[in-house]
């Protein structure tokens, strides 16, 4: 038997892999794609048929598929050390990553801590907050703000923090409750606001209302700077991070900054924070890091908290929290290679013209009938599909409008992945403008493919 035959390949996933987010008795009444290859911006499957790959394997994707630089990288490193520990062993790959990260991060973060995914960088992050005011003599400081419509990842303290009901509603009795403020999503805004600014304040005030009952007992604020990925690619309206950090300041409660997302170079500068010209207390990196090649994370904080768990080992100030894989010297070989990436390609500066590009052509997309509101934020869209675009009536949700336009580009040689009736635009950040020419056409034919059917 050939066991890399398509067919085969497809009768041994169904019959044995789970797929993440998926209903899967639908999927194994479905051909599933199996990617074999990368290319550049490009995916390729067993059956050798190519997609432009929309949303940079899952929004990790920086440089391409197959970067030779990181190849050779991760290839060096393999043949010289795979991985020891950073329980009781430091390593250099470890060691001179954390330095380039301290480097590159808004200032004043300058400790960091590994992990393997976004999930854990935030669980650590809200345990790092949490013992910070333990040791501070604030053991009353317990508590988290969160925002509506947040996503922070799938572990029990992540979903905690988490807002996104789809999600997380089924597991709420594991949960620990937090305090939810209003996030902004100006298209829905819930005052009623039809103007971005204000639907900004609106979320702003409530927020400092919550700190002035709350600010007692709470440790911590954890937020999506710029962008609320998962929840829709919602962006907030600008300033709204900076006045965050102030009220954060204000009433003595650390921010955390989860840039899992948007971090590495996505929005148009190194990391969100920067374009707000803020530092978090707390800041969690995942995705991006090793440019989409290998699992690892980060959680960078500053000398202040640093210091608060600092002490006699009697004194049980210590972080007790640590993963197997933590400092990974292949996945931190594969970061340090990307790093020299951009600075070597310019890749921040290579943007400016694709972001403008992609703005114009989401732009012309609000002529289509059933766009309701097309957002960006440097190289992220979101284009929101209703059903009326007067009313802002949203597609029936049975309808999984957006899973039939993205099946339908994918026809047209793009793989996309919708969040609900939410096209999420999402390129490795090497795309080249032919590519992206390629793939808003595709959407753009896509949505008017699947909407325009139905009117
Ligand atoms: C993806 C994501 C996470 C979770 O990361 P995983 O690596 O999937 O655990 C956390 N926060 C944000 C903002 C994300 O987009």
């Amino acid at each position: 038997m050939n066991t890399s035959d398509t067919k085969t390949l497809r009768e041994y996933d169904r019959a044995h892999v789970w797929h993440p987010f998926t209903q899967m008795k639908e999927w194994e009444e479905s051909d599933p794609v199996v990617i074999v290859r990368g290319e550049g911006t490009w995916i390729v499957d067993s059956e050798g048929n190519r997609y432009l790959d929309g949303v940079a394997a899952i929004w990790t994707n920086v440089h391409g598929h197959c970067k030779r630089e990181i190849n050779e990288a991760i290839k060096a490193q393999v043949d010289t050390l795979e991985h020891s520990t950073l329980l009781g062993l430091a390593n250099d790959k470890a060691v001179l990553l954390a330095r380039r990260l301290v480097e590159i991060a808004p200032p004043g973060l300058c400790k960091v801590f590994y992990s393997d995914n976004g999930s854990t960088a935030v669980e650590i992050s809200v345990k790092m907050a949490f013992q910070y005011w333990q040791h501070q003599g604030k053991p009353e400081k317990t508590k988290f703000i969160s925002f509506k419509n947040a996503y922070h990842g799938d572990t029990i303290g992540a979903v905690s923090v988490g807002g996104i009901d789809l999600y997380h509603a089924v597991f709420r009795p594991l949960l620990f409750p937090t305090i939810q403020a209003p996030a902004p999503y100006c298209y829905r805004c819930e005052f009623g606001e039809r103007d971005r600014a204000n639907c900004g304040m609106r979320c702003l005030k409530e927020l400092e209302r919550l700190m002035e009952i709350h600010a007692h007992e709470v440790a911590g604020l954890v937020i999506e700077p710029l962008v609320q990925g998962a929840g829709g690619m919602i962006v907030q309206p600008d300033g709204f991070v900076r006045r965050v950090r102030e009220l954060c300041d204000r009433y003595d409660i650390l921010m955390i900054a989860d840039e899992v997302a948007v971090g590495f170079g996505r929005t148009g500068a190194m990391f969100a924070c920067e374009r707000e010209g803020i530092t978090p207390d707390i800041m969690a990196l995942s995705k991006g890091i090793t440019a989409g090649y290998l699992p690892l994370a980060a959680t960078m904080t500053t000398q202040k908290i640093y210091d608060a768990f600092i002490g006699e080992y009697r004194e049980m100030k210590t972080f007790f929290h640590g993963h197997t894989f933590t400092g990974n010297p292949i996945a931190c070989a594969a970061a340090l290679a990307s790093l020299d990436l951009f600075e070597n390609e310019r890749l921040l500066d290579s943007l400016t013209n694709k972001i403008g590009y992609l703005a114009e052509r989401l732009q012309a997309l609000n002529e289509v009938r059933h766009v309701g509101e097309v957002r960006q934020c440097g190289m992220i869209a979101g284009i929101e599909l209703v059903k009326d675009a007067e009313t802002r009536e949203p597609f029936p949700w049975e309808e999984r409008v957006g899973i039939q336009v993205c099946l339908e580009a994918r026809n047209r040689g793009i793989f996309l992945r919708p969040l609900g009736n939410i096209i999420v635009v999402f390129p490795p950040l090497s795309i080249s403008l032919d590519e992206l020419a390629f793939l808003m056409d595709g959407i753009e034919a896509s949505i008017r493919a699947i909407t325009e059917l139905r009117t």
